[in-house]
């Protein structure tokens, strides 16, 4: 395109629609570099001013509208000022621009601030979002379907570009687009909060130990109440005062200041087993955080003074960490169980379950403890290896190796026969599993290492 080809569209689209600057220039943004649309829509009105002077100048009446439609619709001071001074004075109506509304003109405004809303985050890098209304974005279309222009950027691109100009010019800091510490969000169309500020999570991975048995490993609401707090649960919401999950975030939350978190972990076990031996994993999520450098070992050393829950090999990770964590649930549990039977046992029988129970598939329907909150499905799982020691009578201990997601409380008692087989049915006796600790959490053979 040459610059009177160029001039002849500015001069159409100024005969028809009131656009400014950074309107205008966008819908030449691939003319020049090192311009804002801004800048470069301010060049072509004074390119076609200066044009219409010249014509002018050598008698072209029609030069003069063109200065008044530059004056009018371009909203170009240097136009009115021309007009004036040839003694026509023009009737300029302060009218907003047909696309933006004039709201392009409020970038550093905005700009500002987001930089005040900032201000309780530590971060690095951000990316500026915009919320920006059909209306506007359809404006844009029409007026480049009339006028034909089949290239340009948007509205919504010139928006969290220039304001993410103005962030990066006051704070020093960048923006990124794959992974930002930050996410500003700015509305310029809406009358309430026009700017909104939120960090990115951050997960960090570990092991927890429960050394404890009686708390649930994640935050457990109050069924009557739903978390609300009423009398049936002292006002605390909560059917559990404490949690696994909230003794671990407690530490992380005071040190991020972050909203809330998640906790995602390999699996989970029952209120009453403990979790030994090289722990479970899992992954915290901290929501909205404020801080994102941590002290981690300060925080494993507070959640450890708790006594109840201990965890290690805390570090940073991404967000991929939690479907990995996740997939932990299906990997091999080892298990320490005490057994407790209604008839005495003999070394012998322990000889013979440790033998029956290697290598052995186990069909288990839905245990009737959980079918309230769980489908009534049948789910087949191996028994890697038992290995048993008596401990009295009518009581042994036993270490179960088994494929996760195997219910080992039914193992032992067959569940009313929907385990099968099981401890109680080989033995002939009734078995209760008295204590289940978990002792250890780890991939399947030929599965890389968490
Ligand atoms: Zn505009
Ligand atoms: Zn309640």
């Amino acid at each position: 395109m040459r610059l009177s080809e160029a001039l002849r569209l500015v001069e159409r689209m100024l005969a028809e629609h009131r656009l400014c600057d950074s309107c205008l220039g966008r819908q030449f943004a691939a003319l020049g570099y090192g311009l804002s649309n801004r800048e470069r829509g301010e060049a072509l009105k004074i390119s076609l001013l200066l044009e219409a002077c010249l014509k002018a100048e050598r008698g072209d009446r029609k030069a003069l509208e063109t200065v008044r439609t530059l004056a009018v619709n371009g909203g170009l001071k240097a136009a009115e000022q021309t007009l004036e001074k040839l003694g026509l004075k023009p009737e300029v109506e302060r009218k907003a621009c047909e696309i933006c509304e004039d709201r392009l003109s409020e970038v550093e405004k905005l700009g500002r601030m987001a930089v005040e809303e900032l201000e309780p985050y530590e971060y690095e890098s951000f990316l500026v979002g915009a919320k920006i209304p059909a209306r506007i974005v359809e404006a844009e279309d029409e007026l480049r379907g009339r006028c034909s222009i089949s290239w340009g950027e948007n509205i919504k691109g010139e928006f969290t570009r220039e304001v993410g100009k103005v962030i990066a010019k006051l704070t020093g800091k960048h923006v990124e687009f794959k992974n930002p510490d930050v996410i500003v969000t700015i509305s310029p169309y809406s009358s309430q909060r026009r700017v909104t500020v939120k960090a990115n999570p951050l997960f960090i991975e570990g092991r927890y130990r429960k050394l404890v048995s009686g708390i649930p490993q994640a935050r457990w609401l109050c069924g009557k109440c739903r978390g609300k707090g009423c009398e049936a649960c002292n006002w605390t919401g909560k059917k559990y005062p404490e949690s696994v999950q909230e003794i671990v975030e407690k530490p992380f939350l005071a040190q991020t200041l972050g909203d809330e978190a998640d906790f995602h972990a390999g699996g989970r076990e029952d209120i009453d087993a403990k979790v030994l031996g090289t722990g479970r994993p899992f992954v915290i999520e901290i929501k909205n955080p404020r801080r994102r450098t941590l002290d981690l070992p300060k925080i494993a050393e507070e959640i450890n003074s708790s006594g109840k829950v201990e965890v290690e090999g805390l570090e940073i990770t991404g967000k991929e960490a939690v479907a990995r964590v996740k997939a932990a649930e299906a990997y091999t549990k080892t298990y320490q169980i005490t057994v407790e039977a209604d008839k005495p046992v003999t070394l012998k029988e322990l000889k013979r379950l440790e033998e029956f129970f290697t290598g052995r598939k186990i069909s288990q329907w839905t245990p009737r403890r959980v079918l309230h909150r769980r489908a009534d499905k049948e789910r087949v799982k191996t028994v890697y290896r038992v290995e048993a020691k008596r401990v009295s009578r009518k009581r042994f201990e036993a270490s179960v190796k088994c494929q996760g997601g195997l219910y080992v409380k039914e193992l032992v008692d067959g569940d009313e026969g929907r385990t099968k087989p099981s401890m109680a049915e080989l033995l002939g006796k009734k078995l209760k599993c008295i204590s289940l600790t978990v002792l250890k959490v780890e991939e399947e053979k030929g599965r890389r290492r968490p």
